[in-house]
């Protein structure tokens, strides 16, 4: 979808706040919602209209005392409440709507009580949009403490750029020593990044929501192939509560689900906004430094971030509710082949690419002495990575077919994961490996540059 706005909505610079008081930032995501009963009396007049609603972001004098408080907080006196079918109403209303449309109507629902989740990449756009609007907004970011040095900078120029204070979530000191004291300090390169993102982000992001009642975030349907497909352009978030508590507490607004990852990228250069230094280092997905890695053209953003996982499951928590309940159980897109049963058509179907069973490659794996040397595919046929990689894998056969390398494809989920994870040096979708002729040691390709050409490099290299 084509990004558009309207301009009569679009306010810029710091016109923007020229109605407003000059506000300091207010607490957010303290531990205890926001407690109204305590606002100033002069407050307490602004709240009679939604109107009065002050921007909290709106720049403190930058030399002021960076402790936020609350106190300066006016929200509007009433705030609808948005029940779940009403959400889904909305959602449906909204399919087709402009991320400029869907900004402008999250916070003219939601006043003071919404706010914009931040990373410090593309996301960049909702603030912008949100700028546009004319209307206040909140921006909060979540600080892991192992973010990108170009990334804290990138915080400080948006804070200028827009005038504002982004509303920093720190983890819990107890919970990050423990963590890093009983496991080191990349402790998710052995055991998954869950535990750490639970630690550094989920608990804060959570803390967060409970001062709110409906946040915006930059979710892209693009974005990754398993778990952000299905993202709507509103919801009630099917995981984190807001501050009534319960489920159904906290609306979640994607403003630029629709909308495909150049799109964002021609709005940022067409307003001009400042951009995350990293982007030009081939950074596309930005989050933490040692799970975040620049991708190769053509290659999908979400390779970027925990590429040592599986690409499925490539969420942080943040947005676990696109998860859907098969992939967390395991039990999702085929893994189930081990009793015949699968969605997915299979990959690499060729007489020149040998299927291996279990028995079969570990065979191949004990062969000290082969009569040839083989170039095996560690795959799953619902990983789109792999179904990526099918043209050229089968190329590549088609070229060494009779020239004393054979192929061959060994369908690594399911049951055969933990296998090819011990075994195998599985780590991600696609795994591809070199068995020479004199070792058993296979050898693991290194690039995630799948095209024909490279992969005949890397045999020739070898064979
Ligand atoms: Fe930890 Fe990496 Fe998650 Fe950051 S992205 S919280 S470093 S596991």
């Amino acid at each position: 979808m084509a990004l558009s706005f309207t301009s009569s909505s679009a306010v810029h610079g710091s016109s923007l706040y020229s109605s407003f008081e000059q506000p300091k930032a207010a607490l957010f995501g303290s531990s205890q919602p926001l407690d109204r009963l305590n606002l100033p009396s002069t407050a307490v007049k602004f709240s009679r209209r939604r109107c009065a609603v002050k921007p909290l972001n709106a720049e403190p004098k930058r030399k002021d005392s960076i402790v936020p408080s609350a106190a300066t907080t006016v929200a509007p006196e009433v705030v609808e409440k948005v029940e779940v079918e009403d959400c889904e109403k909305l959602g449906k209303e909204l399919e087709n709507a402009s991320p400029l449309e869907i900004m402008d109507k999250a916070l003219e629902r939601f006043g003071n009580d919404i706010a914009i989740a931040f990373s410090g990449a593309e996301d960049v756009a909702l603030i912008e949009y949100a700028r546009l609007t004319g209307r206040p907004f909140r921006v909060f970011s979540l600080d892991t403490g192992r973010l990108n040095p170009e990334t804290y900078k990138f915080f400080d120029e948006v804070e200028q750029h827009y005038g504002i204070r982004i509303e920093y979530m720190f983890p819990d000191a107890v919970e990050v020593q423990a963590l890093v004291r009983s496991k080191g300090l990349f402790s998710f390169y052995e055991d998954g990044h869950q535990e750490c993102c639970r630690v550094r982000k989920v608990r804060p992001l959570r803390r967060a929501l409970k001062g709110l009642r409906a946040w915006i975030t930059g979710q892209r349907k693009d974005q990754s192939p398993g778990t952000r497909s299905e993202v709507p352009a509103v919801q009630v978030d099917p995981v984190f509560e807001g501050m009534d508590g319960g489920v159904g507490s906290l609306v979640k607004w994607n403003p630029v689900a629709n909308v495909k990852g150049d799109d964002v990228w021609k709005f940022l250069r067409t307003m001009n906004v400042p951009v995350n230094s990293l982007h030009a280092k081939g950074y596309i997905s930005i989050g933490c430094e040692p799970c975040t890695r620049p991708v190769l053209p053509g290659q999908h953003e979400r390779e970027g971030r925990w590429w040592w996982e599986d690409s499925k499951a490539k969420e942080c928590g943040l947005h676990k509710g696109n998860i859907k309940e098969e992939t967390l159980n395991g039990s999702g897109n085929g893994a189930v082949h081990s009793n015949g049963s699968s969605t997915h058509a299979d990959l690499f179907v060729t007489e020149n690419v040998v299927n291996l069973s279990q028995p079969g490659i570990e065979n191949l794996q004990r062969l000290e002495n082969r009569r040839e040397p083989w170039v095996v595919v560690l795959y799953a046929p619902w990983c789109q990575f792999c179904q990526a990689m099918e043209g050229s894998y089968v190329e590549l056969a088609e070229k060494l077919a009779g020239s004393g390398v054979k192929v061959g494809k060994f369908r690594a989920d399911g049951e055969e994961k933990a296998f090819a994870q011990q075994e195998l040096q599985l780590g991600s979708f696609p795994t591809i490996l070199f068995f020479p002729k004199h070792s058993s040691h296979p050898i693991k390709y290194p690039s995630e540059k799948r095209d024909v050409d490279s992969l005949l490099a890397f045999v020739s290299a070898l064979r």
